[in-house]
């Protein structure tokens, strides 16, 4: 039997979570747009420092971080209802306690420098893969590494890193053996900022909390003890990170889409042109249908992608999915609530046009559209997916 529903305790979380959002986050709204379009980052460290020790005092801490460290280590479909929960205030808000997966490969020497600091929060990472020549195709990556001595020698430039600014270190991908490029050839490396690598912000079109930067290795040396995993094995660690959660970016983006329907069906009750409410225009009414309707099965998708995680499968085509569906619909979904706010919907009073601007960046990162579609078309072509999905 398929059963949708929550148990107690998924329900317990899920709702401490949505009380949270309302409770501490959604009143900072008005304080974060002012910031945002004064140029400045919507909470500040501190600020960001003192809500994460809120939600910590209440247990809430490292979301899917192991317990040995001292995490929760919460279900995929727990953590996809949480982001959801998160995703309705466009706060940049996120719990503490998190480390990126990859780091959980290091040996124990690295642990202590690397992994237990950052999921303490006292160290911030950065992941570079992408390079001003290599995106999609990240296995053309170009920055090298070269041993001398004890030492690897990198030269080379990435680009579009986020958190690159802020980073103490950085997890860095070059080529230690251009003959077998990604198919054994690339090392991941852990770069201290103080090794030399500069950094230099990417302006876009998102605010403070996307703003990324591009990276620059001049000669920069690495002691070899900072190879994390295997030589030759940090293509396998790339995709690893970029797997690591790809329902959870169309996870957020439902709960920001379920923010802003409801927006447009109270303006939309509220908003009268000649002589009656909009709400009661069928163009309206068939918007606000749709919307509902897309977010619905964004849902599915984004829990179908998790559930098998936890069940141990091969989610990758869920997830891709997932990605891309909440990609394209979420930004669907905002023009139209733009469009039934007409003019106000355009300003910088509300804050649409800020979902508007961020939710097209879920196109782009960790895989494009095209890139997601070229990997369901793939699956499906090869046999490595059925159409029918996990039922058959
Ligand atoms: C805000 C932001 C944050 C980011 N954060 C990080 C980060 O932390 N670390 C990191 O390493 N990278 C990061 N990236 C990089 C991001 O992953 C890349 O921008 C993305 O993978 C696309 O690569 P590209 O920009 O080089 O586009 P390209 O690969 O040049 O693609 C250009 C266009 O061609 C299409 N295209 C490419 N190949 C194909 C194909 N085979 N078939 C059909 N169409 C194709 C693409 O879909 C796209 O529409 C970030 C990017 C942004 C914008």
């Amino acid at each position: 039997m398929v059963d949708f529903s929550l148990s107690d305790t998924e329900r317990d979380i899920r709702d401490w979570v949505r009380n949270f959002v309302q409770r501490e986050l959604m009143p900072l709204e008005p304080e974060v747009l002012r910031r945002e379009r004064a140029g400045e980052r919507g909470l500040s460290k501190d600020e960001l420092a003192e809500l994460r020790d809120k939600a910590r005092q209440a247990g809430f801490w490292g979301v899917q971080t192991p317990e040995e460290y001292g995490g929760m280590d919460l279900s995929a479909v727990l953590t996809a209802l949480i982001e959801v929960e998160l995703g309705r205030t466009f706060v940049p808000f996120s719990f503490g306690g998190y480390a990126d997966n990859i780091l959980y490969y290091a040996n124990e020497e690295q642990k202590q420098r690397y992994l237990i600091p950052t999921i303490e929060g006292q160290r911030k990472s950065c992941f570079a893969i992408t390079e001003p020549g290599a995106g999609s195709d990240a296995k053309n990556i170009r920055t090298t590494a070269r041993k001398e001595g004890s030492e690897w020698v990198i030269d080379g430039e990435k680009t579009f890193i986020t958190g690159g600014i802020d980073a103490d270190f950085a997890m860095v991908f070059a080529v230690t053996d251009k003959d077998k490029g990604a198919d054994g050839g690339v090392t991941c490396f852990l770069a201290d900022r103080d090794m030399g690598w500069k950094s230099e912000p990417i302006d876009i079109m998102g605010e403070w909390d996307r703003m990324p930067a591009s990276l620059v290795f001049d000669g920069v040396r690495v002691p070899e003890e900072n190879v994390l995993g295997e030589v030759g094995q940090g293509f396998a660690l790339a995709m690893q990170w970029i797997g690591r959660g790809r329902y959870l970016l169309p996870a957020r983006a439902l709960g920001g889409c379920e923010r802003l329907l409801d927006m447009a069906v109270q303006y939309s009750k509220g908003r009268e042109t000649f002589g009656e409410p909009i709400a009661d225009r069928q163009a309206i009414q068939w918007m606000i249908a749709d919307s509902a309707v897309e977010i619905e099965a964004l849902r599915w998708l984004v829990l179908q992608a998790a559930w098998q995680v936890d069940s141990g499968m091969d989610s990758r085509h869920a997830q891709s999915m997932a990605k891309l569906h909440g990609g394209v619909r979420a930004n669907e979904i905002v023009d139209r609530v733009m469009q039934i706010h007409g003019g106000m919907g355009y300003t910088r009073e509300l804050p649409v046009e800020r979902w508007y601007r961020d939710l097209r960046l879920l196109r782009i990162f960790e895989g494009t559209d095209e890139i997601q579609r070229r990997t369901i078309a793939r699956n499906l072509i090869k046999g490595h997916a059925s159409i029918g999905g996990v039922l058959g």
